[in-house]
């Protein structure tokens, strides 16, 4: 017969097994815990379980002229607050960027890639230079680096040419990417590289015409809802129709330059095209400089903890998109 004490003890100890066993609800685990490696099928991103997975974040400004948001306080509070699921780190390549300080700016990654991996986030590392297919060699021997470094995690994610100008992508942006594809391939089999497109990744239908031959491949486009209208939206579904995948890695809410009007009813079609075809996104940008595209006011803390009063217009605009996001819905197909 099991005595009063006894049985207490006995819902002690069934408790605290429970407690400690693998019962966690969906919100403890970590976006990346959830959906592990990502990886392309189709024109799609699927998660570890084959299912369609979108991310949504916010990219970091020019590594050299904003850093002072490239540190784990940071991060960690897009994650908490702002719900997420990937952050941008846009390392500068030229003005005097990673070219003229390569261990300086190498730093800065590391920092921002460290946090993600120990937040479970997924995190891009961008190649943020206009002029990419100029500086192979560099470009190449980088993301050697990176990929012997973090190839193993699955939070990492390549961008290998931010936004070639008026190039061919025949002739110069393809076998630029197949280069530094080939470099990391030769290293990191599996983790998804975004490859830009010309016409600053506008061009992603002359990109489907002539893909990548290489697994987990996706395609850069940017758009800023105030300039780049319903005609760039139809070539993206021509790109996705061509059957490759598409990421969105920057776009504003306003007009190319960064500045200007934001424009509610384009960024409105362009967040509905991109939910009904699973496009992940990063928005441009996390800094407190003094124009429509930056999330912050002047003088916004480094570490996060901001309040209403330190957002930009766009800035309060896209955390509640984000947090209008639930993981339930970024699972569902
Ligand atoms: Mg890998």
């Amino acid at each position: 017969m099991i005595t009063a004490k006894k049985s207490i003890r006995l819902i002690t100890i069934i408790l605290a097994v429970i407690a400690t066993s693998s019962f966690a609800a969906p919100g403890d685990s970590t976006v990346v815990e959830l959906h592990g490696h990502l990886r392309v099928e189709g024109n799609r991103i699927v998660d570890q379980h084959g299912e369609p997975v979108a991310l949504h974040g916010m990219s970091l400004f020019w590594s050299q002229w904003m850093d002072q948001y490239y540190n784990y306080d940071c991060i960690k509070w897009l994650r908490d607050d702002w719900k997420c699921t990937v952050v941008r780190a846009a390392m500068a390549i030229e003005h005097d960027g990673y070219l003229d300080n390569p261990e300086r700016e190498m730093k800065k990654i590391t920092t921002v890639v460290d946090a993600c991996i120990d937040l479970g986030i997924y995190v891009i590392v961008d190649w943020h230079d206009h002029h990419a297919h100029q500086h192979l060699t560099e470009a190449m021997a980088f993301f050697k680096k990176l990929a012997t470094q973090y190839g193993d995690t699955p939070n990492l994610i390549y961008e290998i040419y931010n936004e070639p100008e008026k190039v061919s992508w025949n002739e110069v942006v393809k076998p630029y990417s197949q280069a530094v594809v080939s470099t990391i391939r030769a290293i990191d089999s599996d983790n998804i590289i975004i490859v830009g497109t010309p016409t600053w990744s506008q061009d992603v239908d002359v990109a489907a015409q002539n893909p990548l031959d290489c697994i987990n491949i996706v395609y850069t486009l940017h758009f800023y809802a105030a300039s780049h209208k319903q005609f760039l939206r139809d070539k993206a579904k021509v790109a996705l129709d061509k059957g490759i995948a598409l990421f969105v890695s920057e776009f504003g809410t306003c007009e190319y330059t960064g500045d200007g009007i934001i424009d509610h009813e384009e960024l409105r079609k362009w967040m509905d095209l991109m939910d009904e075809r699973k496009i992940s996104w990063c928005n441009w940008s996390v800094a407190d400089k003094n124009e429509t595209s930056a999330a912050l006011k002047k003088g916004a803390s480094a570490t996060g903890n901001w309040s209403d009063s330190d957002l930009s217009e766009s800035g309060k605009l896209i955390r509640e998109k984000l947090r209008a996001y639930k993981l339930e819905t970024i699972k569902q197909k």
